[in-house]
């Protein structure tokens, strides 16, 4: 059977959090800065469209900002995260599963309300997110999280359709994709688009109808599912997406539910570790850490969801910092008593590990040493099997590790598992 995504996004995030607190700004622009005010980070819908680009220095808009009595902020964190928070845990009341994508975005998996009517109850969803928050936001639903991405561009497009966009029944969706230019589609971005427009695909509508061969052959298998998720054919499950511009997450189900916090706690200091690997992988380093666990919606009993958000000092892509930073996070946030499902790590802010500004009141004595141990772990990890070498925290029987009884060797990654041929 088809599935359902919804994909619920938070409309200018970080300017419309000054707005829930202020009503005088309801109609007035507003933007919001960097750290240190260096640049515009947030734009309301006024600003967007006095075309003022997303990063632009600040001081080369400190004329229009007096012209047209735009109100300027800077970043304050620990309320966008406070508001991401309440937001979330909303959104987790109305699905049977959710993904937090990014701060201000998440996949809600619908499969279990088909027979709603999915566009009343996406306006309910918006009605009670703004009225517990203040935040407007934008829904977008498809039969795959990419074409709830295409869903949810048209949602934004198009204000007066409510800020909510259905496409599971639309009569033409092809008329739709062919909207949507190919570096604008989900998991496509820069890597393919020069690539794909030399060979004259330059819509959604012209990829979905590619042939399989093809682009498999030049997008591998991560190309070929986008293109079948275009086609309505759900291939990413929750939490199983391609890299996410704006952040790195990690989270996963556990095989069975957690009811201690000695165990939440290994579990949520070994997804600290994995995201601490993804971001040395792409040579990053993150400013921002939230962390997260919910209950099983599925079953009837007490549910619990909660998500804090930790500013980071200096950013970093340290495992040993960022696992006791996820450890104090989730410390704070555990309540016993409940039958956790899933819990997750979801670092944002990222920034480009090899220019990170050094704080002054660095309160981390260890980190060019630590650094050059992350290099050995990582080498050592690559050569001889992920996991080969791992912070204590993490456990090592980990009982609440995901069920994968069934799951091949692998093959390529762990030396411990490779495949042996017997003569
Ligand atoms: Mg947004």
């Amino acid at each position: 059977m088809n599935k359902i995504f919804a994909l619920v996004d938070c409309d200018n995030f970080y300017a419309s959090c000054e707005r829930a607190f202020n009503p005088s700004l309801a109609n007035r622009p507003v933007i919001v800065l960097s750290n240190n005010d260096g640049c515009v980070i947030a734009r309301s819908n006024e600003v967007k469209q006095m075309k003022v680009p997303l990063g632009e220095p600040y001081f080369k808009c400190r004329d229009l900002v007096e012209k047209h009595n735009i109100a300027v902020f800077s970043s304050n964190y620990e309320l966008y995260g406070d508001m991401s928070r309440r937001v979330m845990e909303i959104l987790a009341g109305f699905a049977l599963d959710i993904e937090i994508y990014s701060i201000d975005e998440a996949f809600l998996e619908l499969d279990g309300f088909r027979h709603q009517n999915l566009d009343e109850y996406a306006a309910e969803i918006r009605r009670y997110v703004l009225q517990g928050t203040g935040l407007p936001v934008t829904i977008g639903i498809g039969s795959s999280k990419t074409l709830a991405k295409v869903a949810s561009k048209y949602a934004k497009k198009n204000r007066q359709s409510g800020a909510v966009f259905n496409i599971v029944n639309h009569p033409d969706i092809d008329h739709l994709l062919e909207g949507i230019p190919v570096e604008d589609i989900w998991g496509v971005g820069r890597q393919y688009d020069k690539f794909l427009r030399r060979h004259g695909i330059e819509n959604a509508r012209q990829l979905k109808y590619a042939q399989d061969k093809w682009v498999k052959k030049h997008m591998t298998v991560v190309g070929l599912r986008t293109v079948w998720e275009l086609r309505g054919k759900s291939c990413l499950e929750l939490d199983q997406a391609p890299a996410p511009k704006k952040g790195i997450c990690t989270s996963r189900s556990f095989g069975r539910p957690i009811e201690t916090l000695a165990e939440m706690r290994e579990a949520i200091a070994e997804y600290a570790s994995r995201a601490a690997e993804k971001c040395r992988q792409q040579h990053s380093a993150a400013s921002i850490m939230q962390v997260f666990l919910t209950t099983n919606r599925f079953k009837e009993e007490p549910q619990y969801f909660n998500c804090i958000q930790i500013v980071l000092p200096t950013p970093t892509n340290d495992t040993l910092e960022l696992v006791r930073y996820a450890c104090r996070g989730i410390e704070k946030i555990y309540r016993p008593n409940y039958h956790y499902k899933k819990a997750g790590i979801f670092l944002t802010d990222i920034v480009d590990s090899d220019n990170i500004q050094l704080n002054l009141f660095d309160n981390y004595p260890y980190r060019e040493k630590s650094q050059k141990l992350m290099r050995v772990m990582d080498q050592l990890n690559s050569r001889y099997g992920s996991k080969t070498v791992q912070v204590a925290a993490a456990g090592t029987r980990k009982e609440w590790a995901m069920q994968r009884n069934m799951k091949s060797n692998n093959f390529t990654t762990n030396w411990n598992e490779i495949l042996i041929v017997k003569a």
